[in-house]
């Protein structure tokens, strides 16, 4: 599953409302207690299932089912313990067989649990045999679409002013329940037979596999008759329905794209749009080609489908053989999309990709290791996305995904990579930062600590040794352990030991770094938990892979361990050839490693020298390490401020747009907490002149031939021009806007409109929010409407901003509800008066809100939005009298955004006590307009005062 806005690492955020408990003594049970209530006894278990669905996406109210299930019973027993949810199955429609004695129905009783244990419980009038194949017949069920998009459910789009509707699924991770009962546990797998009756109105219907060739079942009058051929062994999770008047294109047509991949590759989307689905056509399959290659492991099933529905909860799924994505995740309009939404297509299609092997061929032991899914899939979306089009550079960009995940698993309540789970709504909880972004991290750190070939191997050999089973970490391992053994590279440690802590501790290391002796050769290296609340402390240990670069030998391509920092100690001591000549040294080479350096002052401002004197000596990660690094551990209190601003002050000739993308969350930061400072016109006047060379030459208009990320450069640079007052940037701005009023059909380069939006929303103009939000509603095209919707928030008239906010909650809103929270986002994110509109209207609408926004993520993206931008005393008390009004009806989820919210201001409260002053000196003494700024070289200066002339 890919989620395009990913549940944070606070959020268990799932719609379950925290209800007081009914007895008077209330004790949490124990792990065992909570395994034996939620996992499925072994006692018996599935091989075959032939699944019979009625879906008529003009009945809303309810489908139909019939079941057969061919089960093993692995031991002595009249019981059998399944799966089911949201469905009426009544006793005079169950029957079960032995295979011996197909006549004889053993059925006795049944009970369907109305708790989210959801077993469907099935007593028998005798003891089975062990091993003696037994049938489960459910003749007939009713189901209900689910209206949260988790289970099978209708969507409805608009074409040519009429609408349409379409039956979709979603069934990860616990919802094939919802669909027809089940064995519904990632390890047990099946082979599942399909059939779909529905409407003859409805051509376009789909499933796991292609249509079988002969025909078995019996026909429905009124219903079109879709029987499937039988899908190999897998996971109950990954079956998919679609029922649609979708078209598509597919690599058997007549197009550039034909026949560029061995197995049949078709892209559904609504009719009309198939222009829009040519770039995933080629990409998915050139994908397909490279991954093959890399796993050596064809894919076995004998199609892949990828349709695009307008209405998706996450971004898309890999279901085996017709993987759903919502229509922003799959579809590209030249000229329309942005290149960071293209990007993210092609990132989601090679995410999709990456799964029908990690996830499909083999599938975790169970969701207590969902990372094994997502982390790899997290991994190679880049990793291979590289593959196909090298010029991204998205490991580049993946070092900028790792220092963003550094701050969700730097608080002590993180949860590890593996984590046990047993409720629906925990599992669905483990879809979260960590499963994605820290276990792509340590995995990206586990490919460059073996080697990348060793990696490869090992992978090779895990699919190879686990396919159309489950898997455990300890499986992993072992592969990657027979490939290290068999090659020259060795670690000291076996391979089990180091993973252990990466996957068993939450968090991540800091190492601080110290030379011995000022002429000495021997550094010492102390670890210990990295905790953005500094008062905090923990005792984990890691055993951390490092390297190192010394100023004398400036070379940073071998990414192999040099050393080990073992768990044993929290400090080691080992020498450096040629430290003692080296003016500076850098731990951690190309940041492939899982941590952040903190060094002596003495090593911090030589690197300052060294980025300020000739940046390119140091490697373009590292550079971006460094800003992060300095800019955290600063916040951190574990390094002055002043190294911090030191080492970015060479910002201003840095023309690689990674170490500008490392940066723009610090100064996002730093804007927060200052933003009610008396020195925050220094601080702006510090961003702009930083920004004063690269806002000239990166402009507003793109240039022919310009780098695949340099939009993402240019946005920071502009964004950070015209959010802090450079008058030429926002002239410029509402200029390109009025031009555009004028004159629609001269379109604007899609990746600066949020930009021009923006920037031409803040003056104030009712017209120009109009304009934008007739435009919303005339487009049909998703990514535009998604960069409109994150625009229109920046308006600052406040009737028009009411208006906004209201389409969250309006009974007739043309938003979609999987889109709403977006406004909420969009507002509090434009500026300190906006968030504050935002934060008083959640207060007062909060209940009307929480059902109106989609819901699995939807109101804790709100609160997480507060969560970055709320700093002060008087918020705290906005947040209580919030809890107070609505404390009655807050999910799990958002409970614990909440909590997130109270610790980031209160830790921006304490940032302000001990850090404002330094901030502020540095600030005063390099920007302060009595005084020359000293760190800044005078080129600097000049360009500035340049730049200032020509702006007036
Ligand atoms: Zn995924």
């Amino acid at each position: 599953m890919y989620l395009l806005a990913l549940l944070t690492v606070f959020g268990v955020a799932f719609a379950v409302p925290l209800t007081a408990p009914s007895t008077e003594v209330f004790s949490a049970p124990t792990e065992e207690e909570r395994a034996a209530a939620y996992v499925l006894p072994r006692d018996t278990i599935p091989t075959f299932y032939d699944v019979r669905l009625t879906l008529n996406p003009d009945n809303e109210e309810y489908f139909t089912g019939a079941v057969d299930i061919r089960i093993l019973p692995l031991i002595v027993t009249n019981q059998i313990t399944l799966h089911a949810m949201a469905m009426n199955i009544s006793a005079a429609d169950i029957e079960v067989y032995a295979e011996s004695a197909p006549t004889v129905n053993l059925f006795q009783s049944h009970t369907l649990a109305t708790n989210d244990t959801h077993l469907f419980r099935i007593t028998l009038n005798r003891n089975m045999t062990v091993l003696q194949p037994h049938t489960i017949r459910i003749k007939h069920y009713v189901g209900h679409y689910a209206e949260n998009m988790f289970g099978v459910y209708v969507s409805t789009y608009t074409s040519g002013g009429t609408t349409h509707k379409l039956i979709t699924s979603q069934l990860q991770p616990t919802f094939a329940r919802r669909a027809f009962p089940c064995y519904d546990e990632p390890a047990i797998k099946a082979i599942f037979r399909t059939t779909i009756y529905s409407p003859p109105a409805y051509g376009v219907v789909r499933s796991n596999m292609p249509v079988r060739a002969q025909s078995l079942k019996p026909e429905i009058p009124g219903y079109a008759k879709h029987e499937f051929d039988d899908t190999l062994v897998m996971s109950t999770y990954l079956l998919a329905y679609l029922v649609s008047n979708l078209d598509y294109v597919d690599n058997a047509m007549d197009t550039p794209f034909k026949d560029l991949y061995r197995v049949s590759f078709r892209v559904y989307s609504r009719p009309d749009t198939q222009n829009t689905a040519m770039f995933a056509l080629e990409f998915g399959q050139k994908n397909m080609v490279e991954l093959e290659k890399y796993t050596e492991f064809e894919y076995e099933f004998p199609k892949l489908d990828k349709a695009a529905v307008p209405d998706f909860a996450a971004g898309a799924m890999e279901n085996w053989g017709l993987v759903i994505y919502r229509e922003v995740a799959l579809l590209v309009t030249e000229g329309v999309t942005t290149t960071a939404t293209k990007q993210n297509v092609g990132r989601i299609i090679c995410h999709e990709n990456v799964h029908q092997w990690f996830g499909n061929e083999v599938g975790p032991l169970s969701w207590t290791y969902t990372w094994l899914n997502e982390g790899f899939a997290n991994f190679f979306e880049n990793f291979a996305t590289d593959m196909v089009v090298p010029e991204w550079r998205m490991m580049d960009q993946f070092v900028l995904a790792l220092q963003n995940v550094f701050q969700s698993d730097a608080v002590l309540s993180v949860n590890p990579m593996t984590h046990p789970v047993y409720t629906p709504a925990e599992i669905l909880g483990t879809f979260n930062a960590v499963a994605y972004q820290k276990s792509g991290s340590v995995i990206r750190m586990m490919q460059h600590f073996l080697t990348p070939e060793v990696f490869r191997k090992g992978l090779v050999t895990y699919i190879r040794n686990n396919t159309r089973d489950a898997a455990s970490p300890l499986d992993l391992y072992a592969s990657l352990q027979e490939a290290l053994d068999a090659s020259d590279h060795s670690i000291p440690y076996p391979l089990l030991d180091v993973m252990d802590r990466w996957v068993n501790q939450g968090g991540f290391p800091v190492l601080t770094v110290t030379r011995s002796a000022s002429a000495g050769q021997s550094i010492v290296v102390e670890q210990v938990r990295y905790l953005t609340d500094n008062t905090l402390r923990s005792n984990d240990r890691w055993h951390v892979p490092i390297n190192w670069v010394l100023s004398t030998n400036p070379d940073f391509s071998d990414t192999s361990p040099q050393n080990w920092i073992p768990p044993a100690f929290p400090a080691r001591s080992f020498d450096i050839p040629g430290l003692s000549n080296a003016s500076w040294y850098i731990i951690n080479k190309q940041q492939t490693g899982y941590y952040r350096v903190n060094y002596d002052t003495r090593n911090w401002a030589a690197l300052a020298t060294a980025l300020n004197n000739s940046h390119e000596v140091i490697h373009l990660l590292n550079r971006a390490q460094l800003i992060d690094d300095a800019f955290n551990l600063a916040r951190n209190g574990r390094l002055g401020y002043e190294y911090a601003f030191r080492i970015s002050s060479y910002l201003v000739k840095e023309k690689d747009y990674i170490p500008w993308g490392a940066a723009n969350p610090a100064f996002t930061y730093l804007d927060t907490v200052l933003s009610s400072s008396s020195q925050y016109n220094l601080f702006q006047h510090y961003l702009l002149n930083l920004t004063a060379p690269l806002y000239k030459e990166l402009g507003f208009d793109a240039a022919d031939e310009e780098e695949h990320v340099t939009p993402y450069f240019r946005n920071i640079i502009l964004d950070l021009n015209c959010r802090h007052g450079n008058p030429d940037c926002i002239t410029k701005a509402q200029e390109k806007l009025e031009a555009f009023r004028t004159n629609p059909e001269q379109r604007l380069n899609p990746d600066i409109q949020t930009l021009v939006y923006c920037s031409g929303l803040r003056g104030g103009s009712a017209e120009n929010f109009n304009f934008l939000w007739d435009m919303y509603l005339a487009s049909q095209d998703s990514s535009e409407q998604s960069i409109l919707l994150n625009a229109m928030g920046c308006t600052s008239n406040e009737e028009r901003r009411t208006f906004y906010m209201n389409q969250v909650i309006s009974e007739t809103s043309p938003v979609r509800e999987q889109d709403r929270h977006t406004i909420l986002v969009s507002v509090t994110n434009a500026g300190p008066n906006s968030t504050e509109a935002a934060l008083d209207f959640v207060i007062k609408n909060f209940a009307e809100i929480q059902p109106r926004v989609q819901g699995l993520t939807g109101t804790t993206n709100i609160l997480n939005a507060f969560a970055r931008r709320l700093t002060s005393e008087a918020h705290y008390k906005k947040i209580d009298e919030f809890f107070d009004l609505h404390q009655g009806i807050f999910t799990a989820g958002e409970l614990a955004s909440i909590s997130g919210i109270r610790e980031n201001i209160q830790a921006s409260i304490t940032w302000s006590k001990q850090n404002a002053d330094v901030v502020e000196s540095w600030l005063t003494d390099n920007y302060g307009s009595s005084s020359a700024p000293a760190l800044v070289s005078s080129l600097i200066v000049l360009i500035s005062i340049m730049v200032t002339i020509f702006n007036y």
